[in-house]
């Protein structure tokens, strides 16, 4: 089915609970910022119109990308690509005896403050943006601690042979590590069911304070960028940015992507960067690195409507 023909489609049988917006500014769904358009963006607001709309895209097998706050992802040209969010029925945080419900476009950073009014001290989150679909999907964390230490399931839909379904999954340790979530067939994260021990919640807040400061003081949060763009190599003591650093990159621009003079492994838009400024940047940064130290990075940056 041709872009066009599904844009007729979704305007004629309007589905309750799906927001639809054709020839969206792509600036609004990721903090790099960067001017461009997908054909058609969707905010689905409740299990069921999700479930409608991604059986509809899977049956006609029409390519789409679930974005939460886009703070970790590249959007380059969506010419035939629907973008998703999850609306604001997904946007809650509950708690229930000892467990943290959340929905998956809970906001991260509301989610620290509430679990830390509960006694949980997920401070190691504090001053990162994004989602909690979006935190969970990458395991976001610190090089200490990530957040699927602390996911014992999570309801989701995944797809089978071209089939949506719904299901829950209890998170092994096998599922996850260092930024990456491994599901077979997972489609989209819709809850997520948490555990930790209770803390003092004077100290949590002491924690959280501490994050934020640190976080301040050597990364550029007042940019416009999607936190690291590089995985730290599992081959090396030295971190992405340290590697980038050694080679005098900081303040190193192309078009109007600029590495951070703050962070080496932050690649900024400048202002006027276009995707492919940013993508051509990271891929210069990474050859230089690869020929220096014969170490190759790996994108924690997810990237969608590039060919490589
Ligand atoms: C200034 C700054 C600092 C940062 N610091 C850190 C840090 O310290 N540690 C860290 O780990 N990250 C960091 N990040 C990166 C980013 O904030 C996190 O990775 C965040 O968890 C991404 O959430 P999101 O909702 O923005 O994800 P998005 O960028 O929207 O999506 C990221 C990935 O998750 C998928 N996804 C999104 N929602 C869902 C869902 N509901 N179900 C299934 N898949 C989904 C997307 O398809 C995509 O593959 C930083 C980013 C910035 C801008």
């Amino acid at each position: 089915m041709e872009i066009t023909e599904i844009k007729s489609f979704l305007s004629i049988n309007k589905v309750k609970n799906l927001d639809v917006f054709f020839d969206y500014e792509t600036r609004n769904l990721s903090t790099f910022r960067l001017k461009g358009k997908c054909p058609i963006f969707i905010i689905a607001n409740s299990v069921d119109a999700l479930f409608y709309l991604l059986s509809f895209l899977e049956r006609y097998k029409i390519n789409y990308y679930i974005i939460g706050r886009g703070s970790n992802t590249l959007i380059g040209s969506c010419g035939n690509i629907i973008m998703i969010k999850l609306g604001k029925m997904f946007d809650y945080i509950e708690f229930e005896d000892s467990h943290i419900i959340a929905g998956a476009s809970c906001n991260l950073g509301r989610f620290v403050i509430r679990c830390a009014k509960n006694k949980y001290d997920f401070s190691f989150l504090a001053g990162i943006p994004g989602t909690i679909g979006g935190a969970v999907s990458g395991n976001c964390g610190t090089q200490i601690e990530s957040l699927c230490d602390y996911v014992e399931s999570i309801e989701c839909l995944k797809v089978i042979k071209n089939k949506i379904i719904k299901e829950k999954i209890r998170l092994k340790s096998h599922n996850y590590g260092y930024r990456f979530l491994n599901i077979d067939n997972l489609v989209v994260i819709t809850k997520v069911f948490l555990k930790k021990e209770r803390a003092d919640k004077e100290l949590i807040y002491i924690n959280i304070r501490e994050n934020i400061l640190k976080k301040k003081t050597n990364q550029p949060l007042g940019t416009f960028n999607c936190g690291c763009f590089f995985k730290n190599p599992l081959t090396s003591r030295k971190t992405a940015g340290e590697l980038i650093d050694n080679l005098g990159l900081k303040g190193f621009s192309y078009g109007g992507a600029v590495i951070s003079t703050k962070h080496a492994n932050f690649i900024e838009n400048g202002g006027k960067a276009t995707p492919d400024d940013i993508h051509n940047l990271s891929k210069i940064v990474a050859g230089l690195v690869s020929e220096k130290y014969k170490i190759k990075l790996e994108h924690e940056v997810k990237l969608v409507g590039f060919e490589n």
